[in-house]
């Protein structure tokens, strides 16, 4: 058994227990620990597995909320912006943001019926649109807001630029959000950062809500099959998009959410990263829906589509890969795209509430928390974190944590508001006195900002050697991720812990070099092993679309 089950089962009252470790429930739970409140977090899966692990990778505004008259949620989403660039600079980056545009004044009847709150289908958003979009946007960012205003260029400006854009434009406009680059690894800090403030702050990956009766609740250990009972005064359900499920598990039905999928494709084109530059391209597609495609480390991230539907374990289909392909190739005709370009796909469900929207984009991104009081033989009130955008997950976490204080009688003792998070903390010190290559350091410090520090420690302590299937990693390096966070399953080392699945290069030799270095540090026998190698080739063929015919 967990030696956390045996802890569990020996104290099981807690303040409150959190279903879901996406970022929802884990900036709960930082915000919860930093009160210090009792508080344990327990994730079916792998921290950050779920949807989180699945949106765009941009920390914005919102700008297209703009259209729908939501002026209050795209001021909290650029003040929350702006202070995860403070606080997160090792992850959040500027990003400038490309608009082609295609003519002066389309757009402007729908966003006057939108503003009036009138039904209205998104169609082309022309300058006119736009120049007053971005100008209400930069205002609403403040004076203070550290990224710098929008601009526009002509059409023989911005081809001469970006030659292969669509000839057809009549000019571009530039405005800055901010990218992150390791939401996954900003999850697992986070856990981290909460467990190291408040010692009764406990996050447990791969362990399920399995039911519950009274006022206890059974969780279930994924990987042994134990079960434990726990008996919370409050719980959090931050299930995202599978919370009418939770609730259903724990004997509360409710019907709160009406997700939409989104799917991502990840192209290795080097001409499109070159077409694109710096620059995230963010295009208006036919049916007024907006597709983005930038460059990560030498591929392109493009997507993201907005499909009703109500299977929280859905992945991305071909058609939805036509379809983003299709509009990549509307802003870039010249360049040939196609499925054989895609190295890797990812989808995941917007937990939006229920709505009866026009199309999936006008449901609004607001967050809102329902509670389902104590009733039908359940001994404790439910929290449901409905809605929301991985940006304004501090702020969400701020609201709910304040409501629950209040509820516990305990006072708050700290903000987040401007708490640097895991390798924020004193960026961009480096690692002095190692030894090691200015290269090796630079790439420490992009992966682990002023965490490098102690990886650079470990990588020094014995000898290490590049992966023989990849050698932007070192062997000391997985074993350090192996040891140290959390890591228990080989995919959560390629999905999570690493870009190595996102950009398409956990091919068949890295999955088993990467499973020879685990398995002695996580004791797994050789079946163990292979049955390791099994699963993350079966996940990255059937949920990722990666195929090994080498
Ligand atoms: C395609 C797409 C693109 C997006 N792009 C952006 C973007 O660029 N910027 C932005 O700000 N936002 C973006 N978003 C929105 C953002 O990703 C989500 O709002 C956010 O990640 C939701 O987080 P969550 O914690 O509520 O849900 P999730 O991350 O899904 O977490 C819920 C967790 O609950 C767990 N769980 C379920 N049942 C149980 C159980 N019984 N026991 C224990 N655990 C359980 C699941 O395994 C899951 O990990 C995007 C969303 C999508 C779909």
């Amino acid at each position: 058994m967990r030696p956390e089950f045996a802890e569990l089962q020996n104290h099981p009252d807690l303040s409150v227990l959190i279903v879901g470790g996406g970022i929802n429930g884990i900036g709960c739970f930082n915000e919860l620990a930093l009160q210090g409140i009792d508080v344990l977090l327990v994730e079916k899966s792998d921290f950050c597995a779920g949807t989180s692990a699945a949106m765009t990778r941009v920390i914005h505004g919102g700008l297209r909320y703009l259209e729908n008259a939501e002026f209050r949620l795209v001021r909290e989403s650029l003040r929350e912006r702006n202070r995860l660039i403070r606080n997160a600079p090792h992850y959040v980056k500027p990003l400038p943001t490309t608009i082609p545009i295609f003519n002066w004044t389309s757009g402007m009847v729908p966003a006057v019926r939108n503003l009036l709150r009138w039904p209205a289908r998104p169609g082309d958003r022309g300058a006119v649109v736009i120049k007053i979009g971005l100008t209400l946007y930069d205002l609403l960012a403040g004076r203070r807001s550290p990224l710098p205003r929008h601009t526009f260029r002509s059409r023989r400006e911005a081809l001469a630029l970006r030659p292969s854009l669509n000839p057809e434009i009549i000019c571009t406009a530039t405005y800055f959000d901010a990218r992150i680059t390791c939401p996954e690894r900003l999850c697992l800090e986070l856990v981290q950062d909460a467990e190291a403030a408040c010692p009764h702050a406990h996050a447990l990956n791969y362990v399920r809500l399995q039911s519950a009766s009274g006022g206890g609740v059974t969780l279930r250990d994924e990987l042994s099959g134990d079960t434990c009972t726990v008996r919370p005064r409050i719980v959090i359900n931050a299930a995202g998009a599978w919370i009418d499920g939770v609730n259903r598990d724990i004997g509360r039905p409710s019907q709160f959410i009406g997700g939409t999928k989104g799917s991502h494709i990840v192209l290795d084109h080097p001409e499109l990263v070159r077409a694109t530059g710096d620059d995230m391209i963010y295009f208006v597609n036919r049916d007024g829906r907006i597709c983005i495609f930038y460059a990560v480390q030498g591929k392109i991230v493009a997507g993201a589509t907005d499909i009703p539907t109500t299977d929280p374990e859905t992945s991305c289909d071909d058609s939805e890969v036509d379809y983003i392909l299709h509009a990549m190739q509307q802003a870039f005709p010249a360049i040939r795209v196609n499925r054989s370009h895609v190295v890797f796909r990812f989808c995941g469900v917007r937990p939006l509430p229920r709505s009866n929207a026009l199309t999936p984009g006008q449901i609004s991104r607001d967050h809102s928390f329902p509670v389902l009081p104590p009733g039908n033989g359940i001994g404790f009130p439910i929290y449901s974190l409905v809605g929301g955008k991985w940006t304004t997950f501090r702020a969400l976490a701020e609201q709910v944590t304040n409501q629950l204080l209040r509820v516990l009688g305990r006072p708050r003792l700290r903000s987040s508001a401007h708490l640097p998070i895991g390798g924020g903390k004193g960026y961009p010190r480096m690692p002095q006195g190692t030894g090691l290559s200015q290269a090796r350091l630079l790439s420490l410090q992009e992966r682990y900002g002023t965490g490098a520090d102690r990886v650079a420690a470990y990588l020094v302590a014995g000898p290490d050697s590049p992966l023989a299937s990849l050698p932007a990693y070192s062997c000391r390096e997985i074993e350090f991720i192996a040891r140290s966070e959390r890591v228990l399953h080989l995919d959560d080392i390629i999905l999570r812990r690493t870009l190595i699945g996102l950009l398409g290069e956990a091919t068949r030799p890295v999955i088993e070099e990467l499973a020879s270095i685990v398995a002695p540090i996580l004791h797994w026998p050789p079946q163990t092993a292979a049955a390791e190698v099994a699963r993350t080739t079966h996940l990255l063929q059937s949920v990722h679309g990666m195929s090994f015919n080498d």
